[in-house]
């Protein structure tokens, strides 16, 4: 028997989202829970795969088709391909894993001119008959036959100003009659070929359609960017049609159970009367707000609303549907777990704790970690004058300024470069993908709150103002009007997501505070986590910072950043050129003071957590001045004999220590002096790491511990730890003997990616990586999300052979990974203590470390998808 790859929506799949699709399973799951659904079948993912490997719509496909088809014949008593009461259908693409607008849709189809004529005849409304067909003309050419949809709405808008008419809505059944014969004629011209009139064919030659979809430029740039696998395939749904275009009784719409913007506990949403799903979708026509259609369709709205209240508690989250009226009777034809802001999810997921709809531990694991960050982008300076030239709908919180660029091909290059842009569109489609993932912001003239640009902007934590009415743009000359202003592309504007305001020229921009629903699901997922976090900190201010976003101490102190300072670094310059040590030494006495106080600083602020701090670890040609500033011969030789090839490679780290003990002794003892300092003060011991840097071999750390030894016990006595960064091949190999030596050890990530791949730190990222990463040899920057096959894999064998001498051998990782949420979660199942990352990146640790240890008990977030 061959494989099965249709399954009708009230039949019982062997499979869920990934054999139906989001879309499919959701309709299968309505039609269940007897939700009104219109009936139809689902071509599973399967078949796409298969389509995908051939080119070909695999072996039975067709027939399986068929025969569903005939069911639905049966079920709906009208006839696919029939002149007189036809059936039509819907085909609507379906992927997993949710791709807002990325693949595509057609509806209407089973129509041709005569049934089309049968149509208009049965339901008495050849307006309504014509109005459809065009529609598929349009969508069919489009989509399958790849017209360019400029075409169809140019003649549209000239018919319209012809008529003198501003809506599609005031276009009579002659008028539109006229505009399919137009439509057939531009179709004609474009392809060569007259319009397919056989239903049979036009629903194959769709299906098709959808596969291809899978697979084109914008979809693949949307999967890459969303981390979505290539390999997924969609399903595709056929659907019975049923219409909004039926008169002032019909519409559609698209709403949420909650305010996906703000997670506030009210229906949210847009409508159209007399309107099919495109029209809202594409931001065609400007909706009306969801709650108009109380008084318009009052029977519709409360079968809606109660529709709504099922759904939420069956998913247990927010929905996100779509809906048809047709002649009063309420259709729903999607829903799936809405998108929302960072701060909607977690309004949410609090209330729903609160409510008892979900448990603590859900609403933890359902919070997107690396979404969090959007919480913590900037917004316009309260204090600072703005005079909006501008309002458009506060589509995507956040602010932005930028220069306004009008395509998204100078979008993606300009932010590429680093350039701040802002895409500024009548309307974003889903081609402009690429441009809005480089752009700071987006603005557009056209659409809602739940058009294209609005959705996609949400999704990436991107501030956008869409539906800005004051907002008109001449693509061809460049120029753009902004309410009374003139501008033109590169000048430079504002835009504040969270109002809708747009300005002309910058604004200041504040970080965002932090609100309740932040804290609780924090507080909830510090309860929760195993991994302590810290911080990346190296003065008293990232330091106090760090506490306030819930660091338990500071991993990692570098030390070499404070003598980065103006005022140090002349100092640090004579202490690196001195010809001896007698004339370093003199450079370092100097030295002490300030780095005992920059210490005294950190513990106080980190009062009762640890903190690590590291020694001297700079690559020394950071601290040199350049032989053109060298101000005498004898400083221009030693600049010379310093110089290295491979200074990443270099006199770094514990060599330098070892090699000039009189720098690590002077750090030691100003460590030590500052924590005799604080205790005296505060009456509280600070907990002391010392950390030796780049150890690869036993000896050095024996005898860097031995001089740390001796030059604290020549000062106040006070507790400490004293180990070293794990950030080379060889220090993970030969963990075991290191351990011996070491009070703790913490992954120096950054380096140990570096040294094991080979990658220098300093130029790979713009040069050759980019290429890698573009061409798919790599999947994801190893700098960015830990290599876990193989920096991973040395990182496990040294904590193995370090656990195996010491079991209680203290372990961390202090390298750029430990923020990010991934790695964090690798970090977990590793077995480390702590991870520790830069101070904004603490509050995605904790939430990434919580949802580790849930994901081990078996809770996860409900997959989002649709
Ligand atoms: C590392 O190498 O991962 C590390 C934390 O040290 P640095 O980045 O200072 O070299
Ligand atoms: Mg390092």
């Amino acid at each position: 028997m061959g494989n099965t790859y249709v399954y009708d929506f009230d039949a019982d799949a062997p499979g869920g989202r990934e054999l139906l699709g989001g879309k499919g399973i959701g309709l299968a799951e309505m039609t269940r829970m007897g939700v009104s659904v219109p009936a139809g079948f689902t071509i599973t993912t399967d078949a796409c795969r298969a389509y995908m490997a051939a080119r070909e719509l695999p072996a039975g496909l067709a027939e399986e088709v068929d025969e569903h088809v005939r069911k639905l014949e049966a079920t709906t008593g009208k006839r696919f391909g029939s002149s007189d009461d036809p059936l039509l259908v819907s085909v609507r693409s379906g992927a997993a894993v949710s791709m807002p607008g990325m693949m595509d849709t057609i509806l209407n189809l089973g129509l041709n001119d005569d049934a089309t004529a049968g149509l208009a005849a049965r339901t008495g409304n050849p307006r309504f008959a014509y109005d459809s067909y065009r529609r598929l003309i349009q969508m069919f050419g489009e989509v399958v036959d790849g017209i360019d949809p400029h075409s169809f709405e140019s003649a549209l808008g000239t018919l319209k100003s012809e008529r003198g008419v501003k809506q599609d809505t005031d276009l009579t059944a002659e008028d539109l009659q006229q505009l399919v014969a137009t439509f057939k004629e531009i179709y004609r011209d474009e392809t060569g070929r007259d319009f397919a009139g056989n239903a049979r064919d036009q629903l194959l030659h769709a299906v098709r359609a959808v596969f291809e979809s899978w697979d084109t430029p914008r979809a693949q740039v949307y999967r890459r960017a969303n981390d979505i696998p290539d390999d997924l395939g969609t399903a595709v749904n056929v659907v019975q049609m049923v219409f909004g275009n039926k008169g002032d009784s019909s519409g559609t719409g698209v709403c949420f159970t909650r305010d996906p913007s703000t997670g506030e506990d009210i229906l949210y949403g847009e409508f159209l009367v007399n309107a099919q799903g495109e029209d809202v979708v594409a931001g065609i026509r400007t909706p009306e707000p969801i709650t108009l259609m109380r008084e318009r369709l009052p029977e519709a709205f409360e079968q809606l609303t109660a529709t709504l209240d099922r759904l939420e508690s069956h998913y247990r989250d927010m929905q996100d549907v779509e809906f048809t009226v047709e002649e009063g009777k309420l259709y729903l034809l999607q829903t799936r777990t809405g998108k929302r802001t960072a701060g909607a999810a977690l309004r949410i997921a609090v209330e729903m704790a609160g409510q008892g709809v979900i448990s603590r531990e859900e609403a933890v694991a359902r919070i997107d970690a690396a979404q969090l960050d959007q919480l913590l982008h900037p917004m316009l300076d309260p204090t600072a004058e703005v005079e909006a030239a501008a309002q458009g709908l506060n589509a995507s919180p956040g602010a932005a300024s930028g220069e306004i660029v009008l395509d998204a091909d100078t979008a993606e290059a300009r932010g590429k470069a680093g350039d701040d842009v802002i895409l500024v569109r009548w309307e974003t489609t889903p081609d402009d993908i690429h441009g809005l993932i480089q752009a700071r912001g987006v603005l557009t003239a056209h659409g809602g709150m739940t058009s294209h640009a609005a959705v996609v902007a949400r999704g990436m934590g991107k501030p956008c103002v869409a539906g800005c009415e004051g907002l008109s743009i001449d693509t061809r000359a460049g120029t753009v009007t902004i309410g009374e202003h003139e501008l033109k592309a590169g000048d430079v504007i504002t835009i504040d997501g969270g109002t809708g305001r747009v300005i002309v020229g910058p604004v200041r921009l504040v970080p965002p505070a932090i609100d309740e629903n932040f804290g609780t699901i924090l507080g909830w997922a510090d309860d929760l986590r195993r991994l302590r976090v810290r911080a990346n900190a190296d003065t008293p201010e990232d330091a106090a910072k760090a506490r306030e976003f819930g660091a338990e101490g500071i991993g990692l102190c570098r030390t070499e950043h404070m003598f980065m300072a103006q005022d140090r670094l002349p100092v640090v310059q004579e202490m690196i050129l001195a010809r001896d040590e007698s004339g370093r030494r003199a450079a370092l006495d100097r030295l002490l003071p300030m780095q005992q106080s920059d210490f005294e600083g950190i513990f106080e602020a980190m009062a009762g957590f640890p903190v690590t701090i590291r020694l001297l670890d700079p690559p020394l040609h950071e601290f040199l001045p350049s032989a053109e500033e060298a101000t005498s011969d004898a400083m221009r030789r030693r600049i010379a004999e310093l110089h290295e090839s491979n200074p990443m490679l270099g006199t770094r780290g514990c060599r330098l220590g070892l090699q000039w003990p009189e720098i690590y002794e002077m750090q030691v003892r100003a460590i030590v002096r500052a924590a005799a300092a604080v205790q005296a003060r505060t009456g509280e011991a600070p907990l002391v790491e010392i950390m030796h840097p780049l150890v690869g071999f036993r000896e050095e750390l024996a005898r860097l511990r031995e001089l740390t030894e001796r030059v604290a016990a020549e000062e106040p006595s006070v507790e400490y730890l004293c180990g070293t960064m794990i950030e080379l091949p060889r220090a993970c190999i030969r963990a075991d003997e290191i351990a011996e030596v070491a009070d703790f050890c913490s992954f120096g990530t950054n380096d140990l990616t570096q040294t094991a791949l080979g990658f220098s730190r300093d130029d790979a990222e713009g040069k050759f990586l980019t290429y890698y990463l573009e061409h798919g040899i790599l999947e994801r920057n190893p700098f960015e999300v830990l290599d876990q096959d193989g920096v991973g894999d040395l990182m496990r064998i040294a904590i193995e052979r370090g656990r195996g001498v010491k079991p209680d051998l203290k372990l961390g990782i202090c390298g750029e990974h430990g923020g990010e949420p991934r790695s964090v979660a690798f970090c977990h199942a590793l077995g480390l203590d702590y991870v520790s990352c830069s101070p904004y990146r603490v509050p995605l640790a904790r939430l990434a470390a919580a949802q580790a240890a849930l994901a081990d008990e078996g809770v996860t977030a409900l997959a989002v998808g649709g």
